[in-house]
């Protein structure tokens, strides 16, 4: 496995939040393009250190994201009016506080010229300390006064009662499965809608499983039933004609030659979602493409924004 920890200090303190969500968004675009996807390939981590600290870890799981590794150093961001609103959606919906800001042109060239200073990586880095880091809130900063309300986005994906029933013996690998797309789902509405990913619950009752993905949201968002539901379907299919559920199968069934068995699934976590625990003969035996189809038939979505329900993927005809 490699890693990559990046860090960039900055002054302003939320322009670097807007920058670093702009970032991680490219990556995972970037990879997504490639075929290359969260939790199956990588993991991806941002975070803006309050105080004026961005730091970004990355940890490749495959070949095909260690490929990729080099790249995330000089990747070229899109700094315009359209990513910097998104961004800001973004931690509208993260923070929920209003925000204030010095003007467009002013925040897209400072988010330029951050841009053009180097990431500095682990392997290179003495030490950054804080009390060096000149602190400055404009021209973006949270300003005073209260945000409208507004309204969480709840995502269900849940296996029927039939699947459930008959196909006991496959919930752990249903678990895995569910994360993966649940994971990739979650990047891609975050990057498309502007909103920001809250929490995940994964419940098992013996008669249904369901993957509940929780966002928080910004006063103004709209969307439609369709512009939802396509993006589900999209990143699914992404997902099974980009090979991600084919290297998800290899990867369960070679846990015990890895060594990195951390990577693979939590048995706290596969347990509260099966009542069942998996050794690596088990995964071996469960981890196969036929499985995860017969799964993917099965899995069904729908979705709740504040009192309106929806209906998403009803039908097997996903993939
Ligand atoms: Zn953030």
């Amino acid at each position: 496995m490699k890693s990559l920890t990046l860090f960039k200090p900055t002054k302003h303190i939320q322009l670097g939040h807007l920058y670093e969500h702009i970032y991680c968004d490219r990556v995972v675009e970037y990879l997504f393009d490639k075929n290359v996807y969260a939790s199956v390939d990588y993991v991806l981590d941002g975070k803006m250190y309050h105080g004026g600290i961005i730091v970004v870890e990355f940890a490749a799981f495959t070949q095909e994201a260690e490929n990729a590794i080099k790249d995330l150093l000089t990747l070229r961001l899109t700094i315009n009016e359209d990513t910097m609103l998104n961004a800001w959606n973004q931690v509208e919906s993260e923070k929920q506080e209003p925000f204030g800001h010095s003007g467009f042109e002013t925040i897209i060239a400072e988010l330029k010229e951050l841009d053009n200073l180097s990431w500095q990586t682990f392997d290179k880095l003495d030490v950054i300390n804080l009390n060096d880091v000149r602190r400055q809130s404009k021209p973006f900063y949270i300003s005073t006064g209260k945000l409208k309300r507004t309204k969480s986005l709840f995502i269900d994906f849940y296996l029927d009662t039939t699947t459930v029933q008959k196909k006991q013996q496959l919930l752990p690998l249903a678990n895995r499965l569910l994360s993966v797309i649940g994971l990739n789902t979650q990047y891609f509405l975050t990057r498309e809608m502007g909103i920001y990913f809250d929490d995940e619950i994964m419940h098992y009752d013996k008669k249904s499983l369901t993957y509940r993905l929780k966002f928080k949201t910004y006063p103004e968002l709209e969307f439609s039933d369709d512009e939802l539901g396509d993006a589900i379907s999209y990143v699914i299919k992404e997902l099974y004609e980009g090979g991600a559920f084919e290297r998800l199968c290899t990867e369960l069934q070679s846990i015990p030659q890895s060594l990195e068995y951390w990577i693979g699934p939590s048995i706290n976590w596969v347990y509260d979602s099966s009542y069942q625990v998996v050794g690596a003969k088990g995964w071996k035996r469960l981890a196969t493409e036929d499985n995860v189809r017969e799964l993917l038939y099965g899995i069904h979505v729908n979705a709740r924004f504040g009192t309106r329900h929806i209906e998403l993927l009803h039908d097997s005809n996903r993939i």
